[in-house]
């Protein structure tokens, strides 16, 4: 069973060195557990900070274990009456061949017509979920509002974009590349798109994209892009804090600097988790689901070859080359 493992806690973009592979033997089910072989597996910038040591919502990956990552595998052994060899599932598993897992952690995967299995990784998915309770429950967005989301074309804001169309506003999305902003614009429906690589001062370029201001700030990314949309905010707007991907790579990266604009303009700023609303998973996994049949939401899925591609790949969310959710393919 190859597997890549976390060697040593990284100290900026994870290397081959702290994330090196080996060859191990398949562990064998205990009882009440399964083994998977992995046909996917889900890259989230998650992971990354799951390989520190800071508090975080889950435990960070322990020195030596396989990193964590969900997927989706075929059982091929199983030592629980729920699960049949053959059974197409989905859980927390790791960078690796095979994944040895308890049968409680297993969800069975339903075969869907129209519906591929990565898109229980992607829209379907975690991310799509993300998106799903972080606009709707945190972002509560009413028609009219201005909504501004960073990393906009990623599989999370690319979501959050379409949804806070449907709910009547106007939608201003921030994506790293003139292509990734033509398909906001041209393809989902965005109002407008702002190329933060090249637009030169973020505030400036806000204002003019938002010209009544910010209601809701979908912030997948932090940092400076989070510090402008501060200062653009209208009286009683809401901060969704979704993640901070600037940062992730770098631990002594500044904190915001305009929180007083919290007080200046009666905000609201509240950090989620998905995991808050595991009780209304299937609900929303319904609605994302219709949404897509009908084409009121699309999606890009980047599918990368290969178990031995998968620390070159997982770098693709840092330097924004990933064209939609990542995952990758392990030869079946
Ligand atoms: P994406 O598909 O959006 O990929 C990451 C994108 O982030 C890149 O493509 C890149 O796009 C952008 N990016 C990378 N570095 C920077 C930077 N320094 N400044 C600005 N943009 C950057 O990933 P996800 O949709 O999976 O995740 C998006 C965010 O949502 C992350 O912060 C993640 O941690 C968070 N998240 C939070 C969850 C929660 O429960 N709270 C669950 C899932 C995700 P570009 O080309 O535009 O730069």
């Amino acid at each position: 069973n190859r597997q890549y493992y976390l060697a040593a806690r990284p100290k900026a973009f994870p290397t081959p060195e702290e994330v090196p592979f080996r060859d191990v033997v398949v562990a064998e089910p205990g009882p009440e557990e399964v083994v998977i072989r992995n046909l996917y597996i889900s890259l989230d910038p998650a992971i990354r900070g799951w390989m520190s040591d800071t508090p975080n919502y889950i435990e960070p990956i322990a020195i030596n274990d396989p990193v964590r990552s969900s997927v989706i595998g075929r059982v091929v052994k199983s030592a629980s009456d729920s699960f049949a060899e053959g059974d197409i599932v989905m859980t927390v598993g790791g960078w690796e061949r095979y994944t040895t897992a308890p049968a409680a952690a297993l969800n069975k995967i339903a075969d869907m017509p129209g519906i591929a299995l990565t898109n229980y990784l992607s829209v379907l998915g975690p991310t799509g979920l993300t998106a799903y309770f972080g606009i709707l429950k945190v972002g509560l967005p009413k028609p009219g509002d201005t909504v501004l989301v960073s990393a906009a074309a990623g599989a999370v804001g690319s979501v959050v974009g379409q949804i806070a169309k449907m709910q009547g506003c106007r939608v201003v999305g921030m994506a790293g590349s003139e292509e990734k902003c033509r398909w906001l614009t041209e393809d989902l429906g965005f109002d407008e798109a702002i190329n933060y690589k090249t637009c030169g001062d973020y505030q400036q370029a806000i204002q003019q994209a938002c010209p009544e201001g910010v209601d809701i700030y979908f912030d997948n990314v932090g940092g400076e892009i989070l510090d402008a949309a501060l200062l653009c905010l209208n009286k009683f707007a809401r901060v969704a804090v979704c993640g901070w991907i600037s940062s992730y790579n770098d631990s002594d990266a500044p904190g915001p600097k305009n929180l007083w604009q919290l007080v200046a303009e009666s905000v609201t700023i509240q950090g989620f988790v998905v995991l808050d609303y595991l009780d209304s998973f299937e609900e929303a996994i319904g609605q994302l689901a219709e949404w897509v049949m009908t084409d009121k939401i699309k999606f890009k899925e980047d599918i990368v070859d290969g178990l031995d591609n998968v620390l070159p790949a997982f770098m693709k969310l840092f330097n924004g080359t990933n064209d939609g959710k990542l995952v990758v393919r392990l030869e079946p």
